[in-house]
C-alpha cells in the first residue's frame, strides 16, 4: 500500500482510490477528416513505452473523480510528481538525464530520490 498525492484534493490518498488511464499529453488531430490514416492510427493506437520517465493520466476515481497527470519512472515505479490537467511536468526525460535508469540500490539512493519526488508519492 502506498499513497498518491492528488493535486486537486491536495493530499495523499491510498493508491486504491486511483486508476491509471494511459499516456498523458495526447492531442487529438484538429481535423480527423483532413489527417492521414497513419496520423489518425498513431493517435488512436500507438503509445510510448519508455524505459524511464513517463507521463501518465490518472483519475482519482474514489475521491474527487478528477483526472490529473503523473510523472512516473517505469523502472522503479516511483511517482516523481503529480500535476493538474493543463499543466506541464517539471520533470521530463530531458531534465532527468543525470539520474540513473536503474533502481535505487541502497538506502542512501532511495533517500535521495524520495526528496526529489516529495510531492508525488508517500510510503
Ligand atoms: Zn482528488
Amino acid at each position: 500500500m502506498f499513497h498518491i498525492y492528488c493535486p486537486y484534493c491536495e493530499e495523499y490518498r491510498e493508491e486504491e482510490e486511483f486508476h491509471p488511464k494511459g499516456q498523458a499529453h495526447l492531442s487529438r488531430p484538429e481535423d480527423p477528416d483532413d489527417c492521414s490514416d497513419e496520423a489518425w492510427g498513431d493517435y488512436l493506437f500507438f503509445r510510448d513505452n519508455p524505459r524511464g520517465i513517463h507521463h501518465e493520466m490518472w483519475v482519482h476515481a474514489q475521491g474527487c473523480r478528477k483526472f490529473f497527470n503523473i510523472t512516473r519512472h517505469t523502472v522503479t515505479y516511483e511517482i516523481l510528481e503529480t500535476y493538474k490537467m493543463g499543466e506541464q511536468p517539471t520533470i521530463t526525460a530531458e531534465t532527468n538525464t543525470a539520474r540513473p535508469a536503474a533502481t535505487a540500490s541502497s538506502a542512501d539512493d532511495r533517500a535521495a530520490t524520495e526528496v526529489k519526488g516529495a510531492q508525488g508519492v508517500q510510503a
